[in-house]
């Protein structure tokens, strides 16, 4: 028997344990039985490994072999990423479907990147320039959307001894580099990178710009940053696959990552059938034009599902180093975290809350902190993103269990989904007293400079009302509307025009289902701004809160919304008539008093 080989001496669902694999290292990929099953050591004891296996163990017994490949489990980082589907441990899915059909047998081997396409490679770099980690050696269009750098690998540094252009497939060598010690390393179209690894950056900077999203109730209350992190809980039903499928569309990050962490079997499979159907509304092309798609589908194994989200930010960090900004969502990531608790379980680990590993809050925590605003490896100057959005499926909607609070421990951004407003049909179903943005202070200069000096104060006032609102609404129930003065019932309409206006947003609408931040602006200022006009009017020259709601101009600022972006010089036009009929109401008031 080689070295490198040992003998499986227990098998318990996912977790195999083996014997005498002499030199194994902590997180080795290996081999599982004859069939080649892929897995990964993840406790070392004496000469007693114990393996998680990636794929279906049924049927593997004791005295079989395991093969220790020596190697981490890496993913490969070139062209031909962007369009994929791929499995958790990057195996590429439409290729599988193709060759095996719906169910895929076990040990498929199939290459990450196709070996046999040929992209044009367009060199950046001639010979004799001195060249370090992560600069760009060459560009190739992968997509009508997305250009393709070649970065020189991480910790290598020297002279271009010889770079080509052409048409090359990924393991083709495209240029040659001579490192100090005058050894010449040849660069091909592929990397690989242990995807438990965080990929070197320059420097980690704080978040400054909004990853702008286009839906109200996020970019105006719940802002989040480019470079930021936001957990999204909620329910079935209420919302969180429209609201990751909208920002997958519409946010302004370049490269979009989704990782399907095995919701119930048909979800994943809606993702698998939606997803490519959808358009970049920017480019007007498919929107896997500039995205990677991982999937878990229920039948995979449990395991896979512990990699995929490592897969998915290994090949997130790759883009970024190329100086994009990315956006990687996952959902959901509970069924990560009960990947985990079955490992845990199996493993015999003293288990923690709810039976999930002591360590859930460590792995959470250090899955999104591999988000951030970077200078990367090549630049002075130049930076790039990841932003991570994880929905959350808490068992019955319970925001008590450990999942959510370590994740809520963790992220920025918190957008709390609530069944009663999907129910109530308001969406998105993000409740505005519940949610909470930690970036809205670094964000303050950016929203007065570009969107509105007055934006913060817009905000801020809005958000008041709506507090006032609900602090009324338990007036209301304890002693009826009619105990409310003039001014409170004020605070009442606006905070529904606001709720209604505003933040209702149709994510099926033509126009609606995307506004620009300066739009979203000009809608809750004319809000406010009635709100303020109002109030004058109601206090000094007693006019009553029905004559003010009726006036026609209520209606344009419930229309607002189908307002076209090319169009928002109609906001002036609504903001006169706002002024125009309260003065007018007021004038008559006058003329019957005299
Ligand atoms: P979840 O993923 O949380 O189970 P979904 O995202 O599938 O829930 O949403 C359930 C339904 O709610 C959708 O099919 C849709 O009809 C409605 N819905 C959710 N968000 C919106 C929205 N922004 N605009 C209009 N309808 C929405």
């Amino acid at each position: 028997m080689p070295e490198n080989t040992g003998k499986i001496v227990k098998v318990s669902g996912p977790v195999v344990v083996a014997e005498n694999l002499i030199g194994a290292k902590m997180y080795d990929v290996v081999q599982v039985s004859q069939d080649k099953l892929i897995g990964e050591i993840i406790e070392l004891n004496q000469d007693r490994v114990t393996i998680q296996v990636y794929e279906e163990t049924s049927g593997i017994g004791p005295g079989e072999p395991v093969y220790n490949t020596g190697l981490p489990l890496c993913v490969e980082l070139g062209p031909g990423l962007i369009r994929s589907i791929y499995d958790g441990i990057q195996r590429p899915l439409d290729i599988i479907f193709q060759n095996e059909g719906d169910f895929i047998t076990r040990g498929v081997e199939a290459h990450s990147l196709n070996r046999t396409t040929k992209w044009d490679f367009k060199p950046l770099k001639k010979i004799g320039e001195q060249v370090s980690s992560g600069d760009r050696l060459g560009i190739i269009q992968e997509t009508p959307i997305v250009s393709h750098y070649i970065m020189v690998p991480p910790r290598l540094e020297g002279t271009v001894e010889n770079i080509n252009e052409g048409s090359f497939t990924v393991t083709d060598i495209v240029a040659q580099i001579k490192d100090k010690n005058g050894e010449t390393h040849e660069i091909s179209m592929i990397q690989k990178w242990p995807v438990r690894i965080m990929r070197p950056y320059k420097e980690k900077l704080p978040p400054k710009e909004p990853l702008i999203t286009g839906q109200r109730v996020i970019d105006t209350f719940f802002t989040i940053a480019k470079g930021g992190t936001a957990c999204i809980p909620g329910p079935f039903g209420s919302g969180k696959t429209v609201v990751q499928h909208q920002l997958s569309k519409w946010c302004n990050a370049e490269i979009i990552i989704f990782i399907g962490c095995g919701e119930r079997g048909n979800e994943m499979t809606n993702v698998l059938l939606e997803f490519p159907e959808l358009i970049d509304p920017n480019s007007g092309k498919p929107l896997m034009e500039r995205t990677v798609l991982i999937a878990n589908t229920s039948n995979m194994p449990v395991a896979a599902r512990e990699a995929s989200v490592y897969t998915g930010i290994t090949i997130a960090e790759y883009y970024r180093d190329m100086g994009y900004n990315v956006a990687l969502m996952a959902d959901s990531t509970s069924r990560w975290a009960e990947a985990m608790r079955e490992i845990s379980g199996r493993l015999e680990e003293m288990p923690g809350e709810e039976g999930y590993p002591a360590y859930l809050g460590t792995r959470i925590a250090s899955f999104y902190e591999r988000a951030g605003r970077i200078r990367y490896l090549s630049t002075k100057e130049d930076e790039a993103t990841i932003s991570i959005i994880g929905a959350v499926s808490p068992p019955g909607g319970d925001l008590s269990e450990p999942v959510t609070q370590n994740t809520l421990r963790t992220v920025q951004v918190y957008w709390s989904l609530q069944d009663k407003l999907a129910y109530e049909r308001h969406f998105p179903a993000i409740d505005w007293l519940k949610s909470y943005s930690l970036y809205l202070d670094q964000l303050t200069d950016y929203m007065r400079e570009e969107i509105d000096k007055d934006f913060i104060n817009t905000r801020t006032t809005a958000m008041t009302i709506l507090q006032e609102e609900s602090e009324l609404e338990e007036t209301v129930r304890l002693v009826g509307i009619d105990a409310l003065s003039k001014t409170e019932r004020l605070i009442l309409d606006t905070a529904r025009s606001i709720r209604e206006d505003f933040l209702h947003q149709n994510a099926f609408d033509e126009v609606d289902t995307y506004t620009s931040m300066k739009k979203q602006y000009l809608m809750l200022e004319n809000i406010i701004f009635f709100h303020k006009t109002a109030l004058t009017a109601i206090q000094e020259e007693y006019i009553d809160n029905e004559q003010l709601n009726k006036l026609p101009v209520k209606n344009q600022i419930a229309r607002a919304k189908h307002i076209a972006e090319d169009k928002l010089g109609e906001f002036n036009k609504i903001k006169e008539h706002i002024r125009e009929q309260i003065d007018s109401l007021i004038s008559r008031k006058a003329g019957k008093d005299e």
